[in-house]
């Protein structure tokens, strides 16, 4: 597990010739870039990458997040634009230069399904898996986040045993340079991953095993059963969790309310304290000593620019009682 609690990039590319575009950019302005940055928890949001990967940095600094999820390739497609050498330069060149950003995840395509019975699509799956690995590699990601699957009628021991070979071909093939971390589903359709015991199915039946990591997502827990809000029920579900599948073994959490009710097994996010989860279903997240060292990243509806991001970090930031 130790490779997923390396902190990004840092350790880049040295001396790089590249110059940011743009006139006296701050990350090229020392004595901003060389004040003291104050510890704070890992807390950020999935960025897009419309404007290329270097322009998700920027905007995860507009908000000061401390952690960031990208997606590493246009998510709805199988075949990614090829990721320039240029592009992977300025990216780490820019990451290293902003200290306040210390944890980087990726989230894989939506169109991946590990579990699928039909051979084509899992081929392609696996071969589309392998390709985010070499691009999360090259760009310094700690972890790519991957939803289990769906077993679209097959079964869910079928799904479950699907996932597994799937993941080991994956490794073989692209190594364990990369963390993967399974996320934890609302199980909607046939989507597996709803129940912490097929987490642990799953890592059981995996040959290589280290690598393996998990995401949490409090919308998916919450729709899927288990209940976070306030005290009580947050500690019964991580012990529960811990448990069954370790809560050294979490990667990120993705920090999103609930518009659909406890159990419904929908999964749409909404923002933080206007779902059903509600406040008090993110304070045990924020102050867990337990997860200091796991970043928490927000995947909350954006409207326009980035005042519902900023509006988000702002709550949970709020809900810190412990010291940072
Ligand atoms: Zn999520
Ligand atoms: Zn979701």
């Amino acid at each position: 597990m130790e490779s997923l609690k390396s902190k990004g990039p840092g350790q880049a590319t040295g001396n790089s010739s590249f110059r940011c575009s743009g006139p006296k950019a701050a990350w090229d302005n020392d004595e901003i870039m060389n004040r003291p940055v104050p510890e704070r928890p890992l807390v950020g949001a999935h960025m897009s990458i419309a404007g290329g990967t270097p322009e998700a940095i920027l905007l995860a600094r507009k908000v000061r997040a401390t952690a960031l999820q990208i997606f590493v390739k246009n998510n709805n497609r199988w075949v990614g634009k090829v990721l320039p050498d240029e592009e992977v330069e300025i990216f780490r060149r820019i990451w290293k230069r902003s200290r306040l950003l210390r944890s980087l995840v990726a989230h894989n395509s939506y169109l991946i399904n590990m579990a699928s019975p039909n051979d084509t699509l899992w081929q392609k799956s696996i071969e589309a898996m392998v390709e985010e690995l070499e691009r999360c590699r090259r760009l310094g990601v700690e972890a790519l986040i991957a939803h289990p699957g769906a077993h679209v009628g097959s079964g869910e021991a079928a799904g479950l045993r699907r996932i597994a070979r799937a993941l080991d071909r994956i490794h073989e093939e692209a190594g364990d340079s990369v963390g993967i971390a399974l996320e934890t589903t609302a199980g909607q359709g046939t989507n597996l991953g709803y129940r912490f015991e097929q987490l642990r199915d799953i890592f059981g039946q995996c040959r290589y095993r280290s690598h393996l990591a998990v995401c949490l997502d409090t919308c998916h827990v919450f729709a899927a059963g288990y209940d976070i809000r306030g005290p009580e029920n947050y500690i019964t579900t991580m012990e529960e969790f811990d448990r069954t599948v370790g809560c050294d073994r979490l990667a990120a959490i993705h920090m999103n309310d609930s518009k659909r009710r406890l159990n419904s097994r929908i999964d749409r996010h909404t923002h933080i304290g206007e779902g059903e989860i509600g406040l008090t279903g993110f304070q045990g997240f924020m102050n867990d000593e337990r997860l200091e060292d796991v970043p928490k990243i927000l995947e909350t509806p954006k409207g326009k620019g980035l005042r519902d991001d900023r509006r988000n970090m702002r709550k949970l930031m709020g809900l810190r009682t412990v010291e940072s």
